[in-house]
């Protein structure tokens, strides 16, 4: 049986696997890309695709973000926030001061299932050797590269690599295999998903919601509006409380959607369509071994998901994109060595580490229930602190002001 051989092997077709591919290929450089499903195929999430997306995506072609403005069948467009605080009360924050100033929205709500297959779409077929329906099943590192074993329509099946990027996600096997990876749940949420037709009273500008209840902060339930009528519609809570609390999270979810006094009546006429389904969310809260000897680790493989907000596709998008940047240098240079591939490592930190962080001290805060409560009532009241809310969103300086007692200081005293 013939061994399949390329330079470069990707396991995983997700946001990191593919932005890892399609860089890849603008450097001419040829790889293999595996992914154990065949697409298009679902993926667990809440669907928003954050400015960060975006940002990558243009990098790819700038066509791509104005086509997604204008499918309003699979995208719906993103121009803002709406946080509810524990206490009930509603506070919209524009992504945008002037929508007019734009050419499209600054982020979408697609369903995963049509968005990764758009994105598979994007794979260079010239420079990608694309195996779908392959399973991992092992890697192994030898002094030679890297051996991987797969599996395809049931006969094991080995390839041969110089170095491996581990694109497959949480749980993804180079990262608990190469790297060492365990879960630990003071890092680590649980999210839930679940598709709804006809929500009633949604926000009439399309923005997503976050209802920071009590009970599940400091993780939040979300509803996002889809095209059609439809919603994406979720719950993520840190796995230490799930575990802590003894907490049944869809009983937990279900239960508010049909007890909670406004969600209630929101949900009265809701059709829930198709099964509720959960995936876990390794989160960025502290810094990992992204790279080591022969490979590299992309998205959520590299624990990358922003704490705070439970972002995980830009990140991805991002390190797929500095993957790659760093395997053109490391293949000129044939060394795939831990010394050379963690200069990539050094590279995405500088880049997302700032922000990582201090999602990490927000997440934080929105666990003092009192704190978020006063913040969100001193806002509704005033535009420059709502107008200020809409800047963070863009600039990661002016977000660090949440954590300075400054800011809370000057909010008290107008
Ligand atoms: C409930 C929930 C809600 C979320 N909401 C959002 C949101 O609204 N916005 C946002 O930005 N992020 C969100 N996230 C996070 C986001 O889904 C992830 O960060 C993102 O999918 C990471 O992309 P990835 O390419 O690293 O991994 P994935 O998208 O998980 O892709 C990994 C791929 O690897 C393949 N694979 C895995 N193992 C193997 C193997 N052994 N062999 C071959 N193939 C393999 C899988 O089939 C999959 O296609 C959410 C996550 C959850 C769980």
């Amino acid at each position: 049986m013939s061994t399949l051989k390329s330079e470069i092997a990707i396991i995983g077709a997700g946001p990191g696997g593919i932005t890892t591919s399609i860089f890849l290929s603008r450097a001419g450089i040829p790889h293999i890309i595996f992914d154990k499903a065949d697409f298009p195929r679902d993926k667990v999430c809440g669907d928003a695709l954050s400015g960060k997306v975006v940002s990558v995506l243009n990098k790819i072609d700038p066509a791509i973000a104005q086509n997604m403005h204008d499918d309003s069948a699979h995208f719906t467009n993103c121009w803002g926030v709406q946080f509810i605080a524990p206490n009930g009360k509603a506070l919209d924050i524009p992504f945008r001061m002037d929508k007019k100033k734009e050419a499209h929205a600054p982020g979408f709500i697609g369903k995963r299932h049509y968005f990764d297959h758009f994105l598979f779409g994007m794979i260079d077929r010239d420079y990608a050797t694309v195996k779908t329906g392959c399973a991992v099943k092992d890697v192994t590192v030898t002094a030679e590269g890297v051996e991987i074993s797969y599996e395809e329509h049931g006969l094991q099946k080995t390839a041969r690599c110089a170095v491996v990027v581990g694109a497959g996600g949480d749980r993804c096997l180079v990262a608990r295999k190469l790297a060492g990876f365990k879960k630990d749940a003071r890092y680590y949420a649980a999210g839930l998903r679940a598709y709804y037709r006809n929500i009633g009273d949604m926000h009439p500008e399309n923005f997503i919601e976050l209802h920071y209840l009590k009970e599940v902060l400091p993780g939040y339930l979300w509803i996002f509006p889809l095209p059609n009528n439809e919603a994406n519609v979720g719950v993520g809570l840190l796995s230490s409380r799930v575990k802590g609390k003894e907490i049944n999270l869809r009983s937990l979810m279900l239960n508010t959607l049909h007890e909670h006094p406004t969600l209630r009546e929101r949900f009265k006429n809701a059709e829930l369509l198709g099964d509720i389904k959960g995936w876990g969310l390794p989160l960025g809260s502290v810094k990992r071994s992204l790279a080591g000897e022969r490979f590299l680790l992309v998205g959520d493989a590299g624990s990358l998901i922003d704490p705070f907000t439970g972002e995980g596709i830009g990140n991805a998008m991002v390190s797929g994109r500095l993957a790659a940047l760093a395997l053109a240098g490391l293949v000129k240079e044939k060394n795939y060595g831990a010394e050379a591939t963690r200069r990539y490592e050094e590279q995405v930190y500088e880049k997302l580490w700032n922000e990582l962080k201090l999602s990490h001290t927000l997440q934080r805060l929105v666990d003092y229930p009192w704190l978020y409560n006063w913040v969100v009532n001193k806002a509704r009241k005033n535009d420059t602190v709502r107008e200020t809310f809409t800047f963070m969103f863009d600039d990661l300086n002016m977000r660090a002001k949440l954590k300075s007692p400054a800011f809370y200081f000057k909010l008290l005293f107008g």
